[in-house]
């Protein structure tokens, strides 16, 4: 099974992102449904047609980054990226991935650093990609540059806690 994030979904809301109106659309593995999924949530969430556990990927920046990963009970895997950054493309589809491989385990955090100069100053992000395990708001791993995707998926379960 692979993971089609809407990308033009996602892009479309990089540009005119305000806190948690963001539209984070993921797209059922299992019965390719279109789901809008909340950057904020108690539990997991669940595809609206099957029911299915989906990949949780959002996007977050300075004004939810609090809310949204700080205060997550999930281990959270933070990209900082930027639309500029041709590695970034590289490693955002494995990342998405893994958040598809470690469903209900992982909560994938997309931060446009161009939009967040606080998260950028705040994760020291002068490279990117820069990419964090983070558990209740705490850095337990963190990568910088873009490794192959097979070391990437790894460094992701090693990490998972
Ligand atoms: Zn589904």
């Amino acid at each position: 099974m692979s993971l089609k994030v809407d990308w033009g979904a996602l892009t479309g809301v990089d540009d005119d992102y305000h806190g948690l109106m963001a539209n984070n659309v993921v797209v059922c593995p299992s019965c390719g449904t279109r789901n809008r999924v909340p950057a904020v949530a108690s539990g997991i969430p669940k595809c609206a047609n099957c029911k299915q556990p989906l990949p949780w990927v959002v996007v977050a920046d300075d004004l939810n980054f609090d809310e949204v990963a700080d205060s997550s009970k999930m281990s959270v895997l933070v990209d900082l990226w930027a639309p500029w950054c041709g590695p970034c493309r590289q490693v955002g589809p494995v990342l998405e991935a893994a958040a598809n491989e470690h469903v209900g385990k992982v909560k994938l955090v997309k931060v446009n650093v161009d939009n967040s100069p606080q998260l950028a100053q705040r994760f020291d992000a002068r490279s990117i990609p820069t990419m964090l395990m983070m558990r209740n708001g705490q850095t337990v791993a963190r990568q910088v540059g873009a490794p192959s995707a097979a070391a990437l998926k790894a460094w992701v379960s090693n990490n998972l806690g």
